[in-house]
């Protein structure tokens, strides 16, 4: 593309882009698109001959655009919400530009050390100690993944020269309300299902520390190995917390890895009246904090800060001839830190976001968030036919409607409904969860467009889907 042209659509799509997130509100927040839709409006075989830029941005607008669920919506409050704000795309459409790959320092020294120092500041803005040295992932299940790996790798040296087979049997102990990428690492990581126990948690849903204590010395007694624990701040369902302090204790007695899931909460750490579910973590042998979540960072980007580096890189490092460095090139490459060879230059969006938002200036983002959730969840404490499942520490509200009388199934339907109608007019967007095999609804916040007055326009939504519904 010669360079006249591509200044002239970069300009065009700059306007666009602009124009899209300042009106993103008109957009359905959930795409409307039915599947297969998108599929069969595209050519069967890629064009022989190359298209205008003109054509392609046309079809990007009548084919694309209507399948695009708009995560950047004020009213998007599903799962976690999350921002790609204005500093975090300019940061990745520079990141595209250079299109470098930092697999080596030498592959370009400027990615790794940014990553290095940029990781570095966010431990200091999360309050954990020196000593946690930062790498960043794609996403949470990556960097527990490589958690775990270095776990295992502690546990059984002998495993990257001989394989597990014919180990003894390790195990990982997670709550009942821990994130399905924990057991999908353990089944990844060769340990199987089995390797993977569920800890119950208590009424708040948090881990029982006893009952941990209790899995491991059963575990030792039938010469299965003990190997990690993973602790939650913030968890998916209901945003609760494991009792870390505890469950560090644990891990130092019985050395196990603890690893710390903060993958959504971890942005709370930042602001000294949310820390208080976070105290233990600086004791973690790892920690996941993904900045794609609630840090207004474009996907993809998680941070994995860890204590011990050189066990991640004894897990993972392989160095064939063509990815040596010269002698006096001391230097990390991020290769050694995990699965992928190649690796995206995520350090400069992320640099972008913590310097042009400043730590105030997310703290008090973060804040208001918190602020936002909690009067939701007064507005469901104040109807008389809803109930909330659990507190709201941080910015997400687990609640549904409950009129006296009606069976548990009943109930359960009813909710369904209640947000399948609202997420089809478009205007907002829940998703839900269970908790004890019963439907709840949740509502999360973390859009910086979002104001009270889309949550006034969610409540009055849910009101009249559910007086609209009968079971
Ligand atoms: C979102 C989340 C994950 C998974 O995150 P990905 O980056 O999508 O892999 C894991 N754990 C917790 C607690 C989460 O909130």
């Amino acid at each position: 593309m010669p360079p006249g042209e591509f200044q002239r659509w970069a300009e065009e799509l700059a306007r666009w882009i602009a124009t899209y997130l300042d009106e993103v509100d008109d957009y359905p927040v959930m795409a409307r698109t039915r599947p297969g839709d998108l599929r069969a409006q595209l050519p069967e075989r890629a064009p022989e001959r190359g298209e205008s830029m003109d054509r392609i941005l046309s079809d990007f607008q009548e084919l694309i655009l209507p399948g695009i669920t708009h995560w950047n919506h004020p009213s998007f409050f599903a799962y976690f919400a999350v921002t790609g704000s204005g500093p975090g795309i300019l940061g990745e459409m520079l990141a595209a530009a250079l299109n470098v790959n930092a697999m080596l320092w030498r592959t370009s020294p400027a990615a790794t050390e940014l990553e290095e120092h940029v990781t570095d500041w966010l431990r200091r803005l999360l309050g954990l100690p020196e000593g946690f040295h930062g790498v960043i992932q794609d996403t949470a299940s990556t960097s527990s993944l490589v958690a775990l790996a270095a776990a295992r790798h502690r546990a059984f040296p002998r495993v990257r020269e001989d394989g597990l087979f014919g180990t003894q049997p390790g195990r990982v102990y997670a709550s009942t309300e821990a994130h399905s990428s924990i057991e999908k690492a353990v089944v990844t990581l060769g340990m199987g299902r089995q390797g993977f126990r569920k800890i119950p948690a208590d009424a708040g849903f948090r881990m029982d520390p006893e009952a941990l204590r209790a899995a491991i010395r059963q575990d030792r007694d039938r010469g299965v190995r003990p190997v990690a624990v993973v602790a939650t701040v913030g968890t998916t369902s209901t945003t609760s917390s494991d009792p870390v302090e505890a469950i560090a204790e644990i891990a130092a007695e019985h050395q196990l890895w603890l690893h710390v899931d903060a993958a959504y909460a971890g942005a709370a750490a930042m602001v000294p009246e949310f820390r208080a579910p976070f105290t233990g973590w600086e004791r973690a042998d790892s920690v996941v904090f993904n900045p794609h979540k609630w840090l207004f960072t474009p996907v993809d980007c998680s941070v994995l800060h860890t204590r011990y580096p050189e066990v991640i890189r004894d897990a993972f490092s392989l160095v064939p001839e063509y990815l040596t460095s010269s002698p006096g090139e001391e230097a990390t490459n991020l290769m050694d830190y995990g699965v992928a060879l190649g690796r995206r230059f995520r350090a400069l969006k992320l640099w972008f976001v913590l310097r042009w938002f400043g730590a105030e200036g997310i703290r008090d983002r973060i804040r208001e968030h918190v602020r936002l959730a909690r009067y939701f969840a007064q507005e469901v404490d104040g109807a008389s036919e809803w109930e909330r499942a659990a507190p709201v520490p941080f910015s997400t509200v687990v609640f549904r409607f409950a009129p006296p009388g009606v069976a548990a199934d009943a109930c359960d339907r009813w909710n369904r409904a209640i947000m399948e109608k609202v997420n089809r007019t478009g205007e907002a967007f829940l998703s839900h969860t269970a908790l004890d095999g019963r439907t709840w609804l949740r509502l999360s916040v973390g859009n910086l467009r979002t104001r009270a007055s889309h949550l006034d326009r969610a409540w009055t939504l849910l009101q009249e889907a559910a007086e609209g519904e009968q079971f």
